[in-house]
């Protein structure tokens, strides 16, 4: 009998072994089911809130709990839940300290009944009902740690093999977290990227330039409006990304005036790959487009992109020509200015390289005393003048040659394509006598008249100034053989020049080395020869090429503007002379000196102060001064040039108008100018004897002194006739070298001591 009990007993056991057995077997598959979950739930886990939330969904086959919560642990040191089953959990406050302590050190901690716990009772109610059985698991450690905390409202839930099941779980949490915080770095980067690339979008679209960016794979990466519309691609933009981008380079091509051209370009570009900028491109329907290209490469992964920037740059392109137009245009006549002459010259001299057969030459032409005009008249009517010319100008040349306006009253003409010099002279002749019919302006008649040089584009030219160089310098020839007229360059020319230059400079320092010297020409009374008076005459002693007349520098002097230099010391030279000889021999007391001025120093009107200077430093009796002034001298400006010589009057000194009668409207000047003396030219003279107007020329011009009561000097008397034919006109004063030529100081004083007739006994010392 007592077997039994022990069997039914042993059974039972056995039994309850058997569904122990079974249990555990269900627990386990449970696990397994809730861990393949668990691992489900990683391979998909995107959202960590929604991962965590199946991660419980997972743990409620394996652990006893009615809530559970995952938490995490925030900058600011507090636990929130990331995911949690009931609503009463986000109350949760984790404390006890100390169990939480442990917590964080890694271990997973079961609380059997919390109530038995002091501090559990700070929680609130509905937590301390609902929290009674708690287990904490550790799921991560560290700063941003991660716990699962699971409830229920009995004692005693959490066992020993729910520790063991959880601490199975806690790794794949892990990987779980780790997993989604990875994903959380991407979708961060991720995020960062897409706003830079929208920044980057922005930017492209607003960009004031076509941009094209293509990917290292030739793709289209970024493109924006304007150079969808600049490479006539149709609408939206947008659509082009990710699209060929040497397509669309063809079919930008295909709109310029150069497709095979441009199109090569651009591969070459790429294949070099090296920074090309504002590179210009024609469209063919005129528009011109400038694109730079950027090879883009970044520092860890090379070359990355290709960046194109293509601006129409049509309107700037025509603005810029328009102000090149402008700068090479003369403002007044709209004709080229000297910088584009000279570049249309260069542009004829390179052809004519190319052709030497061919035949081209460059006219340059200043208008005779242009100046005049202008000060007279005032520039509106200068100008008006000039643009009238220029009418005229055009005229006599044809379409093909061009007329350019160096400056002022200089013009140039490039005679481009000619077959003779004669040609080149036809048509300089042509501009001279186009000029030969007055222009009327502001219902006035002017008459100009130019000096024209005219020089051969020749092989030797290496440059435009040269042929205009020489064509000035046929000019220079022009002005100085009388004006109205055209000269033609030539190798002599060209000598003579050289020469001239080299004179010029010697002049410059010719006062300095103590170069000039005065010479004097008797004047004396024709009827007795006696001795009346000096004119005083500059000659400059060249250290090569010895004495030099004024004649040979005095021209010179006047354009370098040495000449109020000059005429100031040959008259202070002079008065200082005359006064120690007035000293020396008492009856020189009533001999006059005459100092001739050039009319550069009048008009400039230094003059007369500089003649008072010398009155005061010399001594001289200003009532002995005669300033004698060439008739020319007044015509630029008759009322200035009148008051210049009332100054001079007014200290004292007589004005004496030189070479009477070769200048223009003497008669006139006469009258304006009211002059004291008048030294008739001696061209006169020189045929009186032969030429019967002269002849009565000489006999009016001395009975005209005499009736308007100013005093007459006969110049050049050479021979005893021409004396003779002026004594019986009744003219007092002459000079020449029938009494003496202009001598040196010396010999001039020597003439004064002696007191002798000049030309009675033709005594003739030291003569030049
Ligand atoms: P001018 O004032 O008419 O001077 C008279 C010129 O006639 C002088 O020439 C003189 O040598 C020359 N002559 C005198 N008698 C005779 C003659 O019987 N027959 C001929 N054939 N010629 C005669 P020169 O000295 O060569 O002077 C030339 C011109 O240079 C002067 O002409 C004058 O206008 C200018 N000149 C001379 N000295 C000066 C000066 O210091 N300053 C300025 N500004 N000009 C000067
Ligand atoms: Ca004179
Ligand atoms: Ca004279």
């Amino acid at each position: 009998m007592s077997e039994a009990p022990d069997t039914v007993e042993r059974l039972r056991e056995a039994l309850i072994d058997l569904e122990r057995s079974r249990r555990r077997e269900r627990e386990l598959r449970a696990v397994e089911t809730s861990m393949i979950d668990v691992v489900r739930v990683l391979a998909v886990a995107e959202h960590r809130r929604e991962t965590f939330a199946s991660l419980l969904d997972a743990l409620r086959e394996v652990l006893p709990f009615q809530e559970a919560a995952i938490l995490m642990r925030r900058d600011d040191g507090a636990f929130r839940p990331i995911a949690r089953t009931g609503t009463w959990m986000s109350a949760l406050q984790l404390t006890p300290q100390k169990m939480l302590t442990r917590v964080l050190d890694g271990q997973i901690v079961v609380t059997f009944d919390a109530n038995l716990i002091p501090e559990w009772r700070a929680q609130s109610a509905e937590v301390q009902a609902q929290a009674r059985s708690i287990i904490h698991v550790p799921l991560r450690q560290g700063a941003d740690a991660v716990l699962l905390v699971c409830t229920h409202p009995q004692p005693a839930r959490f066992e020993q093999r729910h520790i063991e099941l959880v601490k199975r779980i806690v790794p794949l949490a892990g990987q779980i977290l780790q997993k989604l915080d990875l994903r959380d770095v991407l979708a961060a980067r991720e995020q960062e990227r897409q706003a830079r690339l929208a920044m980057f979008n922005a930017i492209v679209s607003h960009m004031q330039a076509g941009v094209l960016v293509e990917d290292s794979d030739r793709r289209v990466f970024a493109a924006n409006d304007i150079l969808r519309a600049m490479f006539r691609v149709g609408p939206g933009a947008d659509e082009l990304i990710s699209r060929d981008a040497s397509a669309l380079h063809a079919s930008f091509a295909a709109v310029t005036q150069d497709p095979a051209g441009v199109a090569e370009r651009t591969e070459v570009i790429v294949a070099g790959r090296a920074l090309v900028l504002a590179e210009e491109i024609a469209l063919a329907d005129g528009r011109v487009v400038e694109r730079d290209y950027v090879p883009v490469s970044a520092p860890d992964a090379g070359f990355i992109a290709h960046f194109w920037q293509y601006r129409d740059v049509t309107s700037r392109r025509k603005a810029e020509e328009q102000l090149r137009r402008q700068a090479f245009l003369d403002s007044l006549t709209g004709l080229p200015n000297r910088a584009r002459f000279i570049e249309e010259v260069n542009a004829v001299l390179r052809t004519l390289r190319r052709h030497p057969e061919r035949r081209a030459a460059v006219l340059f032409i200043d208008l005779d005393r242009f100046k005049v005009v202008n000060d007279r008249l005032g520039h509106a009517i200068g100008d008006q003048l000039l643009m009238a010319f220029v009418d005229r100008l055009r005229r006599c040349v044809r379409d093909t040659d061009v007329v350019g306006r160096l400056g002022g009253d200089e013009f140039t003409v490039l005679l481009g394509d000619i077959r003779s010099q004669r040609e080149e002279v036809r048509i300089a002749q042509r501009i001279l006598d186009s000029l030969r019919k007055p222009f009327a302006i502001a219902d006035e008649q002017f008459t100009v008249t130019a000096s024209i040089g005219l020089a051969a584009c020749t092989p030797e030219h290496r440059s435009a100034e040269e042929v205009v160089r020489d064509a000035d310098m046929a000019m220079y020839r022009a002005k100085a053989d009388g004006k109205d007229c055209f000269r033609i360059f030539d190798q002599q020319l060209q000598e003579q020049t050289s020469r001239r230059l080299n004179l010029e400079q010697d002049l410059a320092l010719c006062l300095e080395r103590q170069q000039l010297v005065v010479y004097y020409q008797p004047i004396v009374e024709l009827v007795s020869g006696r001795l009346r008076g000096f004119e005083a005459l500059v000659r400059w002693v060249h250290p090569t090429l010895g004495l030099i007349g004024p004649d040979g520098f005095i021209p010179l002097a006047e354009e370098s503007g040495q000449i109020l230099a000059i005429d100031r010391w040959v008259l202070e030279t002079a008065a200082a002379q005359f006064v120690g000889w007035q000293a020396r021999y008492p009856h020189a007391a009533d001999l006059r000196l005459a100092v001739n001025v050039s009319r550069h120093n009048i008009m400039r009107g230094k003059y007369p102060a500089v003649v008072a200077d010398v009155i005061e430093r010399t001594g001289i009796a200003a009532r002995c001064l005669d300033i004698e002034l060439t008739e020319g001298s007044f015509l630029e400006d008759v009322t200035f040039a009148r008051q210049a010589l009332d100054r001079l009057r007014g200290l004292g000194a007589r004005v004496c108008i030189d070479d009477f009668g070769t200048g223009h409207s003497s008669l006139s000047m006469l009258a304006r100018l009211a002059p004291n003396v008048m030294k008739m030219d001696r061209m006169f003279l020189a045929d009186v004897e032969s030429n019967p107007t002269s002849r009565e020329i000489v006999r009016s011009v001395v009975a005209l002194s005499r009736n308007i009561g100013i005093g007459v000097v006969a110049e050049g008397v050479e021979a005893p006739a021409q004396r003779k034919i002026l004594i019986e006109d009744g003219c007092l004063l002459g000079q020449g070298n029938l009494f003496s030529p202009p001598v040196d100081a010396s010999t001039a004083e020597q003439i004064v001591a002696d007191g002798n007739a000049l030309g009675l006994r033709g005594h003739l010392r030291a003569c030049v």
